[in-house]
């Protein structure tokens, strides 16, 4: 009788135990339901770019009204004297200004998942040269989705020529000099040490002994597009050797040559940085134009959020 006393009064109290969990859940609930306008979680992604530009301040709330996420972006002005907070809505990674969100499919979102790997034209699918054509097309160039530019505005403020220039500074680079944002000059001169450290190697050597420009700040679009290119920013890096070794180093130029074919230029006929040059930039958030399908092995663009972004999707292949 005893033990069977005993066993009665564990169930008890693990019903009891369950009810006050399921009532305090229910409670916690309904608590949420009833709050308007609650703070639930924020933008699953958004993490990303906390991470990417630590120096920025991104503050989220929900706007009921609007039916998206509001986020306050707040970074620092010339010299760090002053900051500036920009208001923008998630759209799905797209950071659009209340104006715009109604026009969001004119607009990318900001996080695709980049390769560290170039796709090799002998494995292309009849699709996928439909793709590429599709995508290339100057109907698509002219008129497509483009980048959108509130967020990098926000951050780096280059809204306008004038403001952009005011953050320019010229730096020493592999040897060579270039115009950058300042944002990026702590990272840019980590590269070149590195890289400068190792110009002895053999691997190296060649590349050195080539190296004939560096380009970066330029005012510009890209080209037969309306997106601002990250040039415009001083955000990107072109890095040219001397005649190519007689080798393509981008499909725009390879396309008026070769209209019907281009995308199957061989990897082998492109130039190619050093491998280390490559993961020197990609360490410090860097992403190569080599591996996208419209190549651009010259250049070199700062995209912390896109580095993160593929660990994230490789870290969770579910999602
Ligand atoms: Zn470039």
């Amino acid at each position: 009788m005893a033990a069977g006393k005993g066993r009665m009064s564990r169930l008890l109290k693990i019903t009891r135990k369950n009810i006050l969990t399921c009532a305090l859940l229910i409670l916690a609930i309904c608590d949420l339901n009833a709050l308007p306008g609650r703070k639930a979680d924020e933008p699953e992604l958004l993490f990303l770019f906390k991470n990417a530009y630590p120096d920025v301040e991104f503050n989220s709330k929900y706007d009921m009204e609007a039916g998206d996420w509001l986020i306050k972006v707040t970074s620092a002005r010339l010299n760090g004297t002053h900051t500036k907070t920009t208001e923008l809505y998630w759209s799905d990674s797209r950071f659009l200004p209340r104006e715009e969100l109604k026009n969001s499919e004119n607009y990318r979102k900001m996080l695709y998942l980049y390769s560290f790997k170039i796709p090799e034209p002998s494995e292309f699918t009849e699709d996928d040269i439909i793709r590429i054509k599709q995508f290339t097309s100057t109907e698509n160039r002219r008129n497509g989705a483009i980048e959108p530019p509130f967020l990098y505005d926000a951050i780096y403020d280059t809204g306008t020529r004038e403001s952009t220039e005011q953050q320019i500074v010229k730096i020493d680079f592999l040897t060579k000099s270039i115009n950058i944002h300042k944002k990026i000059e702590a990272p840019m001169k980590r590269i070149s040490k590195k890289i400068m450290a190792l110009s002895k190697q053999p691997e190296l050597q060649p590349f050195f002994s080539t190296l004939s420009r560096t380009d970066g700040y330029a005012w510009r679009s890209v080209r037969d597009t309306k997106s601002k290119s990250f040039h415009s920013l001083g955000l990107a890096i072109d890095i040219l050797p001397r005649g190519y070794y007689q080798k393509v180093i981008y499909w725009g130029w390879q396309k008026q040559l070769r209209p019907d074919d281009w995308y199957l230029t061989p990897v082998s006929k492109r130039w190619t940085p050093p491998e280390k040059l490559i993961e020197a930039f990609a360490e410090e958030g860097f992403i190569w134009g080599g591996t996208w399908i419209v190549w651009d092995n010259m250049h070199f663009e700062y995209r912390p959020e896109l580095i993160a972004y593929k660990e994230y999707c490789e870290n969770n292949p579910h999602r």
